[in-house]
């Protein structure tokens, strides 16, 4: 299969989640693949910086506010946590060093070839990877997203009082008081960890609810669950600066419809108002391909760029920014590149919020169904909360709600949100029936684990036909 005229079939541009398992599986399919990525550790954003070294943090807070806040006494076992926050730190690092170096590994076992540096287009075949010209019959770029600033605004991660997400994970000690700019995935899964340890954590959101893009329901369900937890929700706020004098930073906000301005102090400022794609210094201008007016790359349905030859993939081009999104295309790029089929299916693409509890949806929103549709009466809503749950309600986990959206003439599922310890383990299942074209039917007939979370996935496919048991 190997075009002898290109040192490679494919070269991947970019070894997060998308790149590298688009190389992986290039290489699995016969390719000779290699993988240009200019930081120290493979794994990208999601590796090292991400998804996996803030999930370390999510789950050790956890156990030290259960621990300090009541949750395990509930159960019986009364302890006084000390926080050893470097040791916390620690197990993050270790997480992430194992993770990269098994990418590395994965590399080798495929025979995949890690090109380290920068990589610039030379022409629709070429790459200049830190000097060096790579040739390839076929370029993926998988270069992913960075950090969108805030204008007026200065991180600097170092001084670690105004930070970005990279600078809130490391943080070296507990902030005292701490303001999130952004009512965001980011800004909630940060603002949790460090209120679990002890800041007093104020959330700045210039919308009116937060978590943009998930159930109506849920996101009001979430401004209760962290009002409750002893965040402040500053909502209809925007920040229109934030000044800094030595260890503590002055911010302006504003209330997003207009009006006077106040100031609030804060000893750590987080800056998470979204992320935006890389594409500066990859020389795109010396293939000619553009990108629209969000900065993204534009693909087909196969993943093919405007430019013969050139694929895009994961944050870089159009849809939710995440870690399995970027996976799914890289597989399906990487077999549309070797002439099979590969499919991904954007509307059935699972979200997650990992708090406690978790919020999780996959498919439509109540309201975008009924956008859809055109009339509320074309939806049936069964809805299930986790306080009638036997295994929630035993767990001391009564927050929460699994919500199922069916089109009221077929029944078949168009959406599934959840609020639960485990949503984002639950989820899986939601997106699984959906993706085999399910009914709230075929949920609530399918036998499930007692005692379990997932039970409450049932009983709210019941409660779509108005026939839930526990409530
Ligand atoms: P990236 O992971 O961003 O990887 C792109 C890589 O390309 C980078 O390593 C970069 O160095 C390299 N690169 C860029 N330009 C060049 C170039 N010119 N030459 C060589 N290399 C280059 N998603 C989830 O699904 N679940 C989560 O729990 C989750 N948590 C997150 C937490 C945080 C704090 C952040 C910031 C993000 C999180 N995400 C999560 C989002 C997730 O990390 C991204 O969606 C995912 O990493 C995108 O994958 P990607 O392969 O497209 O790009
Ligand atoms: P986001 O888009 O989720 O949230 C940003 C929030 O900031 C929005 O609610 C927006 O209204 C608000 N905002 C914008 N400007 C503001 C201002 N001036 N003042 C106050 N609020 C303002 O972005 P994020 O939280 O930075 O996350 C970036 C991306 O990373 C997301 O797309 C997400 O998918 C991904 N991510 C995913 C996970 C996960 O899957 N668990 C975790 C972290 C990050």
């Amino acid at each position: 299969m190997a075009d002898h005229s290109y040192d490679y079939d494919v070269l991947v541009i970019g070894a997060g989640p998308g790149g590298y398992v688009a190389a992986i599986r290039a290489a699995q399919l016969g390719l000779k693949t290699a993988c240009a990525e200019s930081r120290e550790t493979l794994g990208g954003t999601c590796l090292n910086v991400g998804c996996i070294p803030s999930k370390a943090m999510l789950h050790a807070s956890e156990f030290y506010d259960a621990a300090a806040n009541g949750a395990m006494a509930d159960m019986g076992i009364e302890v006084k946590p000390k926080l050893n926050l470097e040791a916390m730190h620690g197990q993050r690092i270790d997480a992430v060093d194992g993770l990269t170096k098994g990418i590395e590994f994965l590399f080798k076992k495929n025979k995949v070839d890690w090109k380290k540096g920068l990589a610039t287009f030379k022409d629709a075949h070429s790459v200049d990877v830190g000097g060096e010209t790579v040739t390839a019959k076929d370029i993926i770029i998988a270069t992913g997203s960075s950090v969108t600033p805030l204008p007026g605004v200065e991180v600097d991660n170092d001084k670690q009082v105004v930070v970005d997400s990279t600078g809130a994970l490391e943080l070296s000690k507990v902030p005292k008081k701490m303001v999130v700019i952004g009512g965001g995935v980011i800004g909630l899964e940060m603002g949790s960890i460090w209120n679990r340890l002890g800041a007093d954590v104020t959330v700045v959101e210039f919308l009116d609810q937060l978590l943009p893009g998930m159930d109506g329901d849920v996101r009001k369900e979430a401004a209760k669950i962290f009002k409750k937890q002893g965040m402040t929700l500053k909502l209809k706020t925007k920040v229109t600066g934030v000044a800094v004098k030595g260890k503590k930073a002055t911010l302006t906000l504003e209330p997003a419809a207009g009006g006077d301005a106040e100031t609030m102090e804060a000893d750590c400022v987080l800056v998470s108002i979204g992320r935006r794609p890389n594409t500066d210094g990859l020389g795109l201008e010396n293939i000619g391909l553009e990108t629209n007016k969000r900065g993204q790359i534009e693909t087909d349905h196969d993943f093919r760029t405007s430019v013969d030859s050139v694929w895009a993939i994961g944050d870089v081009v159009p849809g939710p920014m995440l870690a399995h999104k970027a996976e799914d295309e890289g597989i399906a790029c990487a077999e549309n590149i070797a002439g099979q089929t590969g499919i991904v299916n954007h509307d059935i693409i699972p979200g997650v919020v990992y708090t406690l509890p978790e919020f999780a949806g996959v498919g439509l929103t109540q309201e975008e169904a009924i956008e859809k549709l055109g009339d509320k009466a074309k939806i049936k809503v069964g809805k299930f909360p986790m306080m009638a749950n036997s295994r929630a309600k035993t767990n001391h986990e009564p927050d929460g709600f699994v919500k199922i959206i069916a089109d009221a003439e077929t029944d078949r599922v168009l959406g599934v949100w959840a609020i639960a310890s485990v949503a984002g383990t639950m989820i899986a299942q939601a997106a699984q029936a959906m993706e085999f074209g399910a009914t709230s039917e075929d949920i609530a007939y399918t036998c499930h684990a007692h005692p379990t979370h997932s039970e409450a996935m049932k009983e709210a496919a019941m409660a779509v036909q108005g026939k839930p048991i526990h409530i």
